[in-house]
């Protein structure tokens, strides 16, 4: 089984993720916890690459960056765990690429999507959490310190709210793969209900 966690930045993924993760070791399961851009060796050097150089850097090549991590990452970990029949676990996939780099960086959703899709030969999830947070909401947890509203941060604004209609358009063509939680709520009831849904794919 292959589970997913997406969301935009201070929605509570990695949280989730671990909490998820817990509970179906707890189960029994072997679970393989994953994540992008990182999951590899190789990946760590490329998630280097593109988080400290994206402000000069080309959006198309920073798409390809992602892809050329995704490819490989899916290559050499993802794809032998779920042919041993592990459950991996994963932070960020495909869907990442779709709304940041797609959406927010208004390379196109679809062509962004291919590209994705082509670098893992089409693997897509079993499920995907999408934890739905309004990004102001996610700003705010991400920095206590308040921070200055001046142009910057209004055009900051404007890609996270690209980034958060993409997944939801996303989630919205595949209802069989996503959960969508609202990740105002409660970290508690979230984790339930994502453990719940979770459950009834490893029961089916
Ligand atoms: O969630 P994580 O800490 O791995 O994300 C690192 C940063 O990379 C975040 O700021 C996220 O917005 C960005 N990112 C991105 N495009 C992706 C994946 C992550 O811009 N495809
Ligand atoms: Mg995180």
């Amino acid at each position: 089984l292959f589970i997913t966690l997406e969301g935009g930045d201070g929605a509570g993924k990695t949280t989730q993720l671990h909490l998820l993760v817990t509970s179906l070791e707890e189960a029994g399961h072997t679970v393989v916890v994953t994540r992008e851009p990182g999951g590899t060796e190789l990946g760590l050097e490329l998630r280097e690459i593109v988080l400290h150089r994206r402000g000069d850097m080309d959006p198309r090549a920073e798409a390809l960056i992602y892809a050329a991590d995704r490819a490989h990452h899916i290559a050499t970990v993802v794809r032998p765990a779920l042919e041993r029949g592990d459950i991996v676990v994963q932070d960020r996939y495909i869907d990442s690429s779709e709304a940041y780099q797609g959406a927010g960086r208004v390379l196109g959703a679809d062509e962004v999507r291919d590209l994705s899709l082509w670098a893992t030969h089409g693997l897509l999830p079993d499920v995907t959490v999408l934890l739905d947070l309004d990004p102001a909401a996610g700003r705010t947890r991400l920095d206590s310190a308040r921070t200055r509203y001046d142009r910057l941060e209004a055009e900051k604004h404007d890609f996270h709210s690209r980034v958060r209609d993409a997944y939801l358009e996303r989630a919205a063509k595949e209802p069989a793969r996503f959960l969508v939680v609202d990740a105002a709520g409660d970290i508690t009831e979230i984790a339930t209900e994502i453990r719940e849904c979770v459950q009834i794919h490893l029961t089916h």
